[in-house]
């Protein structure tokens, strides 16, 4: 998702990048999850994912 505006991207970065996923089944979890909603596994990173940046 290309995003122009500088601000808004501070944004959906906190948005998209504070979460919690399963390394087990993929499910997204609060970044203060020890384990996974759906399959209760503690296997869990957090996302790294680069925001795409228009130029
Ligand atoms: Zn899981």
């Amino acid at each position: 998702m290309p995003v122009s505006d500088p601000e808004l991207m501070k944004i959906v970065e906190a948005r998209i990048l504070n979460k919690k996923v399963c390394r087990r089944c993929g499910a997204l979890n609060p970044p203060t999850a020890t384990r996974c909603r759906r399959c209760r596994s503690t296997n869990l990173r957090f996302k790294k994912k680069q925001v795409a940046m228009k130029k």
